[in-house]
């Protein structure tokens, strides 16, 4: 029997420079202080701070143009922690394919 070799597919590679900053999208609570400013700073329908979102969806400290975070030294926790190339971090990649730059 002849043995068919399997086709090798490239998995793009996934970083955020090629990326429309997907996650910052997402709703960021503020569970610890990291020095955000207050004025990137919003307060969710529960009471609880999460970063302030603009009307086009995304974090308000985002640059626009750029699609990097302007305050990630003092970015929140979450931010931190959110893993390039995860699970979460690739539903939000094909959520929005449309949107990349
Ligand atoms: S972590 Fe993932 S979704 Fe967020 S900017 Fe980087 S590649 Fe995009
Ligand atoms: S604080 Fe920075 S990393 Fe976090 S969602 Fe906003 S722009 Fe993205």
């Amino acid at each position: 029997m002849k043995t068919i070799p399997l086709l090798s597919v490239e998995e793009p590679v996934i970083t955020c420079s090629t990326c429309a900053a997907c996650c910052c999208r997402l709703e960021v609570m503020l569970i610890t202080d990291t020095g955000v400013p207050e004025r990137y700073i919003d307060i969710d329908d529960w009471g609880g701070e999460v970063m302030l979102r603009l009307d086009d969806g995304w974090c308000a400290a985002l640059d626009r143009d750029t699609m990097m975070c302007t305050i990630y030294d003092k970015r929140p926790l979450i931010c931190r922690e959110f893993e390039t190339g995860a699970p979460e971090c690739i539903d939000e990649r094909h959520g929005i394919t449309t949107a990349y730059r």
